[in-house]
């Protein structure tokens, strides 16, 4: 039996954090292989860092070592600290070297190359720490583990065939002989050897990744709240905790913005049906919540809703486009040649919208411009949109609940502007304007989940 357990920045972000992943590690009776995220706040550094390296690179660099010399000194005694410090000094000579190589700096892939350095550190501290309560562990980075990827910068996925066969031989064994590897999470490695970072908060990816890759019987998120909750708890504080959820459930609700895991984190497990549990690294006895193939029907309307915000409509108008399938697919593959994601697409007699990031917008739509202009009459665009996600059970099967969400979102003061229910078998989803999104989910929150609270907006 093979456990994987990964470590968000805040469980692995203070001694005492440290400590505590020590001994929930220590704890498992499974074979295990850990995964680590950086400690936190050390991402938004570098990534910082990165958009005025030339100016500040001993600042970053001295800044980045002291941070994790700090902690590792609180944490190690002396000979414990002189070990560390020789594979701390190997790993912080590399990165030095890197910041300082001109030529380097010159690759599209180089800030993934920065902002990946801090998951080497953490997953260091976290072998000695895991050292020095007993146990043999291994700190493996992803170049070490066989973790490949492919990719546009900072937007990677995993080549999960390849890896597969890269851990079988490099990762494997050491877990056949009783020694916990402990993996960078966030990145993998492009052909050329050269690291690829799967997306900010890509850990959880990694990780079922590994999971994948090693034929995990389960993954284990380890993270900061309790579980995989009924809403975001910094926008609901009343949110509830949900104990049991499906794949596609909780894919659907990752994709659309619950930032509890990773978007693409259920799609490397759900192919083995490995199940996933998230749980809080504070309150390990808790069992949080777990993620599998089945659940038990809960007749529930309104389980958990999540928002993805910073999205635009574009609607493009063409006379009966209904009637010219050629057309839409012309402007798809358009669209597509600059591998943006689009999250919504709906139809009508003339006209064809899709929701896209803000960020995106430009460039589709000079690559819209590109087409026949004859064919197209209008093309209009709002920015600033939200797209809601809602999971229930009965929210797509039960006649008149979706009239009731939207009443809900009408008490709001928000103006429904795409609709995309039957899309998914799970989820019923919608397009409000970023403005009043928080307050959509407030009220759908406070009526329809159970346990969410009754006090008025
Ligand atoms: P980690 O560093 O452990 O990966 P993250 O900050 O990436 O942690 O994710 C955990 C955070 O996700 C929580 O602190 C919470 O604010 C947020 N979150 C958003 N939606 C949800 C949800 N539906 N359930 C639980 N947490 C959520
Ligand atoms: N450290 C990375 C980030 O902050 C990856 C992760 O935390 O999952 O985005
Ligand atoms: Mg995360």
């Amino acid at each position: 039996m093979i456990t994987v357990m990964k470590f968000g920045g805040t469980s692995v972000g203070s001694p005492e954090a440290l400590q505590r992943a020590t001994g929930i590690i220590m704890n498992e009776k499974n074979n295990k292989i850990v995964v680590a995220s950086a400690v936190s706040g050390i991402t938004n550094f570098l990534v910082k860092g990165t958009e005025n390296l030339s100016s500040n690179k001993k600042e970053m660099l001295d800044e980045f070592e002291k941070k994790h010399i700090d902690i590792a000194i609180q944490l190690f005694d002396e000979e414990r600290v002189s070990d560390f410090m020789k594979d701390f000094n190997i790993r912080m000579g590399t990165f030095r070297n890197l910041v300082e190589d001109e030529a380097a700096s010159k690759d599209p892939y180089y800030t993934d190359n920065i902002i990946s350095q801090g998951e080497r550190f953490s997953t260091l501290i976290l072998c000695h720490m895991l050292r020095a309560a007993g146990a043999k562990a291994v700190a493996l980075t992803s170049e070490d583990s066989g973790i490949v990827a492919e990719g546009r910068p900072l937007s990677g996925s995993a080549d999960l065939e390849k890896t597969e066969a890269m851990m079988a031989m490099k990762v494997k064994p050491y877990v056949d002989d009783g020694v916990i590897p402990v993996i960078t999470g966030f990145y993998g490695i492009k052909g050329d050897g050269l690291p690829l970072t799967f997306g900010r908060g890509g850990s959880d990816y990694s990780a079922a990744v590994v999971a994948n890759a090693i034929n995990a019987d389960l993954l284990e998120i380890w993270t900061d709240v309790d579980g995989f909750m009924s809403a975001d708890p910094r926008i609901i504080p009343e949110a509830v905790k949900i104990d049991e959820m499906n794949f596609g459930e909780a894919a659907e609700l990752a994709y659309f913005g619950a930032k509890v895991l990773h978007p693409r984190t259920i799609e490397p497990v759900r192919m083995k049906h490995i199940p996933l549990t998230v749980r809080n690294s504070f309150k390990p006895e808790e069992p949080g919540t777990v993620i599998h193939h089945l659940r038990k029907p809960m007749d529930d309307m309104l389980r958990s809703v999540a928002i993805k915000t910073d999205l635009s409509i574009i609607s493009i108008g063409s006379a009966e486009i209904a009637f010219h399938p050629e057309m839409v697919s012309r402007i798809i593959a358009k669209i597509a040649e600059n591998e943006v994601v689009i999250y919504s697409i709906s139809t009508s007699l003339s006209t064809v919208a899709f929701l896209v990031h803000n960020n995106d917008v430009k460039s589709i739509l000079s690559k819209v411009n590109t087409l026949d202009s004859g064919d197209i009459e209008r093309i209009e665009v709002k920015n600033d949109m939200a797209l809601v996600c809602a999971v229930g059970d009965n929210l797509l099967s039960k006649c008149g609940v979706s009239a009731e969400i939207f009443t809900a979102v009408k008490e709001a003061r928000a103006n429904v502007e795409m609709i995309s229910e039957g899309a998914s078998d799970v989820s019923l989803n919608f397009v409000v304007p970023m403005s009043r999104a928080t307050d959509v989910v407030k009220i759908l929150h406070r009526k329809y989940v159970r346990g969410g609270s009754n006090e008025e907006l």
